[in-house]
């Protein structure tokens, strides 16, 4: 069993001498409150409850999983008392304004907060992780009557919420949505249908669940633009915010799934359950896809957790068990063999789960910064700079989620890799981390969705490549001062700025050819999300070795020098090792459609 420890240095390091967050917060509206001492208190604080709380329970949770019995779930032993400690804690209302009870803090301390907790132990995080949507999705949309009914309760954490959008026939494709919404003569309405998949959908943890559901009107236009938004409660709510009668929305099964075991994933009945209407008629899909920004933040952070405790897990193990020498040399020749860890092809796996640790912590940092400023602008009515910060953060996001995912995955199965047979053995913890880790790529949109999203939506169709212009701008302006040092800070600048040219390069090319054959976009685009996620996290990981370069050299620093070594060595590392597999995917995303189009469905191969 791999227990976590909050990775405390490296948090620091990115918030306080990369990000800058003190000037941050200061430079947001409101953010006066986020002082360097709160902020300290509450992110010590977050790392004993994980470590304390959430951690121990996260291989029991696994093994126990979640009970179904006639419609009600029990979830594993402790999951019950440690979400009160969560509660009782004030975690759930950190970020949220202070007229529904909340602390009125950042997002982006959430989102910190998240990481510690979600690497402690994901399936438990999920529970409170899902009323985000929920809770952000009645701020925006919600009237000032339902507001007051619902929020303070879910702000507290004493309610918690789902986000209720896949139906047996569609996951990716919500146009096909089937549930039906009648209205009612009080003004309410009837839902009647059957969503799957719905996580933390019934659990034993709160007294009230709070579903958004995605359901059409009578009469409603075919497709998307169909498709209005509800809330609709477990328990119905009176008009004070207490608890009315239990409304018609059931749970029929628990699915059985492959990893985050002590997660409920639902299987939800709607028999004529009340709702009410939230947002314009026909237009719950975009009003549901607001802050869809944030919660795929809130996915990628995932990535960043399996491959951090996993890392935590692997290098533990490294430093213990023996195995022949070293081919360089006898290193520990008192002892019976050398550690894992000195062998050049351990480290290359230890090293690869770190910078992708690490430089994915660093990555989430800096977009939420930007979900910072754009909360703000949304609490305050500020649309334009809303949509501002929304737009910037709509480019990252695709990116954090689809790369981030699918790296956390990797670095997972190197983490169990690295225990040889031992990684497969329950026991020790790993080979539920790859379990857990194998749903982030799916849910939330798939790698596949993402990647469409990010080439299709956002660079070809939406900015035309500017986003990816003003990205790259900022990459020249970190790496031009450097471009003529010596060492390892001007090959990482020279090399960031040659990825800076070739990304513009790359998507204009794509452009030109998607012009051509429109398959190109659909064909491209995983490769192109996977390099431009190589390419922002060569971003990441030069600001921090220059950053770890400037305190070296003037002997500042909070502490060891070793620290801030170790961050350029693993730099260098990514920049060698693993930024050259960008140049494959760049390659294989400008290869022709031909090879992938030309077979006939019929010649894939399932003839007798
Ligand atoms: C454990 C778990 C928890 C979940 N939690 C929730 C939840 O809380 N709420 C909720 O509403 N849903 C939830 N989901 C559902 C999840 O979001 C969907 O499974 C996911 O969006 C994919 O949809 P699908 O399974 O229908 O796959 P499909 O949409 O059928 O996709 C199948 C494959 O086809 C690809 N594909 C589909 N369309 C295209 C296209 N146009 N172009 C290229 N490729 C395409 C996909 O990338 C994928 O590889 C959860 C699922 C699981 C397993």
């Amino acid at each position: 069993m791999v227990m976590y420890q909050a990775p405390l240095r490296d948090i620091r390091f990115v918030m306080n001498e990369v990000l800058d967050y003190p000037g941050h917060y200061q430079a947001l509206p409101h953010g006066e409150d986020a002082s360097p001492d709160v902020v300290e208190a509450i992110v010590d604080a977050a790392a004993t409850f994980c470590q304390e709380v959430l951690s121990p329970l996260n291989a029991s949770g696994d093994l126990e999983g979640c009970h179904f019995q006639a419609g009600e779930v029990i979830t594993p032993a402790g999951f019950k008392d440690a979400y009160a400690q969560f509660v009782a804690g004030g975690w759930q209302s950190l970020s949220f304004p202070a007229d529904y009870g909340g602390q009125g803090l950042p997002v982006s301390l959430n989102l910190i907060k998240s990481e510690m907790m979600g690497t402690a132990n994901w399936a438990f995080t999920m529970y409170p992780g899902l009323s985000i949507g929920c809770i952000n999705t009645l701020l925006q949309f919600g009237s000032d009557s339902l507001k007051r009914q619902y929020l303070p309760r879910l702000v507290a954490g004493e309610w918690t919420g789902t986000m209720c959008l896949t139906e047996p026939q569609c996951g990716s494709d919500l146009g096909q949505v089937k549930t039906q919404a009648k209205p009612l003569p009080d003004g309410t309405y009837a839902l009647h249908g059957t969503k799957i998949f719905i996580s933390s959908g019934e659990h034993d943890l709160a007294d009230n669940i709070v579903h958004i559901v995605l359901a059409r009107l009578p009469g409603a236009p075919a497709g998307t633009r169909g498709i209005s938004l509800f809330v609709v409660p477990k328990c119905q709510v009176e008009a004070d915010g207490s608890l009315g009668p239990r409304n018609h929305v059931h749970c029929g099964s628990l699915e059985h799934k492959m990893g985050i075991h002590g997660n409920a994933t639902a299987v939800l009945n709607f028999e004529g359950a009340i709702g009410t209407l939230i947002a314009e008629p026909h237009h719950g899909l975009e009003a549901m896809f607001t802050f869809m920004n944030t919660a795929r933040i809130g996915t990628a952070i995932q990535g960043v957790a399996h491959a951090e405790l996993s890392f935590q897990g692997a290098v533990r193990y490294a430093l213990e068990r023996r195995s022949m020498r070293s081919l360089s040399g006898k290193k520990e020749p008192d002892q019976v063999a050398d550690a894992l860890i000195w062998h050049a092809d351990v480290r290359r796996m230890l090293l690869t789960q770190k910078a992708i640790a690490e430089g994915g912590r660093a990555m989430i940092y800096g977009a939420a910064q930007l979900a910072d400023r754009m909360f703000q602008a949304a609490w305050h009515g500020d649309t334009e700079q809303h949509a501002r910060y929304d737009d910037e953060l709509g480019f990252y996001t695709p990116i954090l989620k689809g790369f981030l995912t699918e790296m956390g995955l990797e670095a997972a199965n190197l983490g169990m890799q690295v225990l040889g047979g031992h990684g497969y053995i329950r026991e020790h913890g790993m080979e539920q981390i790859v379990r857990d880790a194998r749903i982030a790529t799916l849910y939330e949109g798939t790698t596949g969705i993402q990647a469409l999203d990010l080439l299709g939506r956002k660079v070809l169709m939406g900015t035309q490549g500017r986003c990816v212009r003003d990205f790259t701008g900022k990459m020249l302006k970190l790496a031009t001062p450097h471009l003529l040092s010596g060492g390892a800070r001007g090959r990482l600048a020279r090399r960031l700025a040659r990825g800076a040219v070739q990304w513009n390069l790359l998507t204009l090319r794509l452009m030109l050819k998607a012009r051509r054959d429109r398959d190109q976009v659909g064909a491209a685009s995983v490769d192109y999300l996977m390099y431009c996620g190589y390419m922002m996290m060569a971003y990441f990981w030069a600001m921090q070795a220059l950053r770890a370069d400037v305190l070296l050299r003037q002997g500042k620093g909070a502490d060891s020098p070793d620290f801030y070594r170790a961050k350029i060595q693993t730099a260098e590392f990514y920049f060698e090792r693993l930024l050259p597999r960008a140049q494959i995917h760049a390659q294989t995303a400008l290869a022709s459609t031909r090879t992938l189009m030309q077979m006939p469905n019929d010649h894939f191969g399932l003839s007798a």
